[in-house]
């Protein structure tokens, strides 16, 4: 509590917005969590820096806030800070030239506004993430992927903070792999580098991607995206689905019908309803085809 009230000191002397006892659930988007002891919203490197030394310093426990879709976040919330990254956002462009451009862009923006950015230049590489509603710190900590492209792709360098220094990596392929990235620290920004394209190609690039979401996915619904990683073999919703567990409901948590790797909230769902459904569908796949499904999803205050 001493720490706490250091903190809260340390904040109002620089200015740094924050929030007491934020309730998480309408950070995330699948719209579940307590509250947590502070939500702090810096906004500038230096502001977020001097708070991680901070933070560390008096051994405060964080964790870092991206959209919030890929996480769950436990009914009793969680006993620490949570750094929310959503007003951590800006692009610069570095570079450009005919056939390629390339840009620095803070880890809390989101990735749907540098694929309207790179649009509007007629640069093209994000398309196949349009729609999802994560953040580019999010996206890089978890590979995001979809249509068999993914976000290390685009990446060039990577600023991050790992105790107590600022380091910058350069991408090279050993540091990714499938939903991972090997640097530990918090992300704080990173250059992309996008090809030149057609507007009209990337257009209707971008229309086929979220029409194919909307069919196979439940696209607009409260989830938070992919529940499982997929085996080398196959996919997790097939899985799932084999075992008959679509549409399978706990308290106000559904498997979704549309996509068994989804878990939807029906509005009202409990982390505790998520995490059973999520036993559950780990045991039926388990014990029908002796493959075991590795959560993709991110817990807070929470676990299996
Ligand atoms: C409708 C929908 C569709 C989706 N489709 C896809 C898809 O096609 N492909 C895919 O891969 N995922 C998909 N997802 C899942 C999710 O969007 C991705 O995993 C995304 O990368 C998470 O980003 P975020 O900013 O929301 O991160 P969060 O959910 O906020 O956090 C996820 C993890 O990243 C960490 N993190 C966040 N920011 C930073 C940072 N700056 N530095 C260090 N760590 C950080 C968090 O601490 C946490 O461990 C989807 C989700 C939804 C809701």
């Amino acid at each position: 509590m001493k720490d706490l009230l250091k903190l809260d000191l340390y904040l109002k002397k620089w200015e740094i917005p924050f929030k007491e006892e934020e309730v998480l659930a309408p950070y995330t988007t699948i719209k579940i969590g307590g509250p947590c002891l502070r939500m702090i919203f810096p906004q500038n490197i230096r502001d977020l820096v001097n708070l991680l030394n901070l933070l560390e310093k008096e051994n405060l426990s964080y964790f870092i806030l991206g959209g919030g879709s890929n996480l769950l976040v436990g009914d009793r919330g969680f006993k620490g800070v949570v750094i929310n990254l959503r007003n951590f956002k800006g692009i610069e462009v570095i570079e450009k030239e005919k056939s390629k451009l390339r840009v620095k862009v803070l880890a809390g923006t989101l990735v749907n506004r540098i694929i309207g950015f790179t649009f509007k230049e007629g640069f093209s590489g994000l398309e196949f993430l349009v729609g999802v509603p994560a953040t580019l710190g999010g996206a890089i900590r978890m590979n995001a992927g979809a249509f068999h492209q993914s976000v290390s792709e685009v990446v060039k360098k990577v600023e991050l903070y790992q105790k107590g220094e600022i380091k910058v990596v350069s991408s090279s392929s050993n540091l990714w792999g499938y939903r991972w990235f090997k640097e530990e620290g918090v992300i704080l920004s990173a250059e992309l580098e996008f090809v030149k394209e057609e507007k009209e190609k990337i257009w209707t690039k971008m229309q086929n991607y979220i029409e194919r979401r909307k069919k196979t996915q439940p696209f607009l619904e409260k989830t938070f995206g992919s529940v499982f990683k997929n085996p080398p073999c196959c996919y997790a919703g097939w899985f799932i689905e084999a075992c008959g567990l679509k549409g399978y409901k706990v308290g106000r948590a559904k498997i979704s019908e549309k996509h068994a790797n989804f878990i939807v909230n029906l509005g009202g769902a409990k982390a505790e309803d998520v995490l059973e459904l999520i036993r559950k569908a780990q045991e039926e796949v388990y014990l029908r085809f002796q493959t075991f499904l590795e959560p993709e999803v991110k817990f807070l205050g929470c676990s299996l």
